[in-house]
């Protein structure tokens, strides 16, 4: 099959309605990440995305929908705190989990009682939406446990071959994946960080929890129990630059190419060495953190992490990706 990346004119919106009525699968821009996509009310189709990821049959689908979308025959209710968080987040990188009424694939939640609803704000995704006027099951367009996708060419190089279209919307502003945010119970509680913060969260909702999974329980948003974000060279994981600069000129002294990824501030501390720079932001950290480690798989042989100073905002999202892109267990 060939893979064909189209920008977002009609006749590319044509050709992935007639792909996705058809089961196909495609991949489209969004302000997050790059999302593969299939009709979620057709078995086949969703379970078509779980055999191109390579992903776990346990790690529920998040559902897109154009903003438009009459989403009520979907969920089993909707608390007072969500309609007001949909009002002021929506469309947006914000995910929200309800209670399903099973009227989706069942392979989208994958066993759980409940649906995860995101109406993202690229106008890319709502005119791809839109045209198709279906809820649409996507998972971030990259392989299972792979860094994810943050432009066309990213899901070009896990997916050519295998799927018709990418719908092209430039690089992803946001950079990271959407903060998921369980709306089941009386106070919001998030369940994966990301770039609506808590404290946006508290803003309209008066209170947010965020969901720490207990030793031996079963885990509330299944994808985050497992390693993800990797790229594909050795890594290490530093709090300091000295740590970073001695791993630094030991690879480099046993013939390896290392690279150094950082925040802006610690470069100068860095010298010459090679680096890759995060920015000094919460927002350019997410905005560059996949792109940075796709770049640094291609041509490192060793990547050294050194955790970021920078606190609040959206760094909680960040420091999780880029722990989890470390393999780092302890998150603080
Ligand atoms: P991905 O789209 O690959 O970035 O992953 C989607 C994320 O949403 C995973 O962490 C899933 O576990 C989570 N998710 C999807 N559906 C649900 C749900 N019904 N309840 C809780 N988490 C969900
Ligand atoms: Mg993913």
């Amino acid at each position: 099959m060939e893979t064909q990346i189209i920008g977002c004119y009609s006749g590319a919106l044509s050709l992935a309605k007639e792909y996705i009525e058809a089961g196909e699968v495609v991949a489209f821009h969004t302000e997050t990440v790059y999302g593969l996509g299939a009709n979620a009310f057709s078995d086949d189709a969703v379970l078509k995305i779980f055999a191109l990821k390579g992903r776990p049959a346990d790690n529920p689908l998040i559902v897109h929908v154009h903003r438009e979308y009459d989403i009520s025959p979907l969920i089993d209710g909707e608390p007072k705190y969500a309609a007001a968080l949909r009002r002021a987040f929506l469309p947006g990188p914000l995910t929200m989990v309800y209670p399903s009424t099973g009227k989706v694939s069942k392979y989208v939640s994958c066993g759980l009682d409940t649906l995860a609803i995101r109406v993202p704000s690229s106008p890319t995704a709502q005119a791809f939406l839109k045209e198709v006027d279906l809820p649409i099951a996507a998972p971030s367009a990259n392989l299972s446990k792979h860094v994810s996708p943050v432009t066309a060419r990213h899901v070009y190089d896990d997916f050519h071959g295998k799927i018709p279209l990418i719908l092209d919307g430039g690089a992803c502003s946001g950079g990271i994946e959407s903060t998921v945010l369980d709306c089941t119970g009386e106070i919001p509680q998030i369940l994966r960080e990301g770039l609506v913060t808590r404290e946006m969260i508290v803003s309209v909702a008066g209170d947010c929890k965020v969901y720490v999974r207990k030793e031996g329980e079963k885990p509330k948003s299944p994808g985050m129990a497992y390693k993800h974000y990797s790229p594909r060279c050795k890594t290490a994981f530093c709090r300091a630059a000295e740590e970073a600069a001695a791993l630094y000129d030991e690879e480099e002294k046993n013939g390896g190419a290392p690279c150094i990824l950082c925040e802006s501030a610690s470069i100068p501390a860095l010298g010459e060495r090679a680096t890759l720079d995060l920015g000094g932001t919460g927002e350019q950290m997410a905005e560059r953190l996949y792109a940075l480690l796709r770049r640094a798989e291609e041509n490192a042989t060793l990547l050294i992490g050194i955790e970021p100073k920078e606190q609040g905002g959206v760094m909680a999202g960040v420091r999780n990706r880029l722990h989890r892109a470390f393999g780092v267990e302890n998150e603080t």
